[in-house]
């Protein structure tokens, strides 16, 4: 089984189980490594209400320790945060870089100037927006994310979709700009299963562009973002055929930030 480095704390306000619980689920199914990530800060604060304050992150750090202490030397845990990519954000980013031997950064679009668009309390805005320049600003703002070069692990490449409100047509024409900013900025992608839950009904990305992804030789790894225990490593046998699909054959590992590869 591949780690999976997409997991959340109650830090964040929308997410539950102790650092003991989501422990034991990752080794019960097997996982090689198991990563933390929460939705980190933002400033300036309050920003929203999905995610930790500055205040939070000791809590943060002693989350982790503890999820080390219930693993013991029976699964290796890794530590990262889901930095949000706002403009401007880039000293911001660096400095939460600084505040911990993180194992890696993910990198996460999840807002369109002020427009939280995968978030169901904005849910109404979709229907009074036109779809392809929603999406034209979403790959345009990743593509920028991705060559900024900040993040190991660059997070649910096509979210946009995750409402089903998605262009007609060959949908390479978004993919490809972010693809060719992604490998020149030698990133990393996830391939996320909580798609597969939301009205899309489709992993993040979807099979286009993971074998554009594959064919220009991007990194992957598989996320469940998991906000609860039951949910770590969820639908993994079917993303594992995905990528597999789309001629993966290995999983990217990161330890401070220093990659291997693990086989599928
Ligand atoms: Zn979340
Ligand atoms: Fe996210
Ligand atoms: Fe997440
Ligand atoms: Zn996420």
């Amino acid at each position: 089984m591949p780690a999976d480095y997409h997991s959340h704390t109650p830090l964040c306000h929308h997410a539950e189980g102790t650092p003991e619980e989501f422990v034991q689920a990752a080794i019960k199914v097997g996982l090689t490594e198991w990563g933390i990530s929460d939705h980190a800060p933002v400033q300036p604060e309050p920003f929203d209400d999905w995610r930790m304050s500055t205040d939070d992150l000791p809590a943060y750090f002693e989350w982790i320790d503890r999820a080390r202490a219930e693993a013991g030397g029976a699964l290796p845990i890794r530590a990262g945060l889901e930095c949000d990519w706002l403009p401007g954000c880039e000293p911001w980013i660096a400095s939460l870089a600084e505040k911990y031997p993180w194992d890696y950064l993910i990198g996460s679009v999840h807002y369109l100037s002020d427009w939280d668009f995968d978030n169901p309390a904005w849910l109404e805005k979709w229907a009074q927006t036109d779809v392809d320049d929603a999406w034209l600003r979403y790959w345009k703002t990743y593509t920028e994310m991705a060559a900024s070069g900040l993040f190991d692990i660059l997070a649910h490449p096509d979210l946009i979709k995750k409402f089903a409100y998605k262009p007609t047509g060959d949908l390479r024409r978004f993919y490809q700009p972010a693809i060719d900013a992604i490998a020149t900025a030698d990133g990393a992608i996830e391939l996320n299963t909580a798609g597969w839950h939301k009205p899309c009904k489709e992993a993040y990305p979807d099979i286009d562009f993971l074998d554009l992804a594959h064919s220009a030789g991007i990194p992957l790894v598989i996320s469940s973002d998991a906000h609860h225990p039951d949910e770590v490593a969820r639908d993994f046998d079917q993303a594992i055929a995905l990528a597999k699909q789309a001629g993966y054959t290995q999983t990217l590992l990161l330890n401070q930030h220093q990659r291997s590869f693990e086989d599928l």
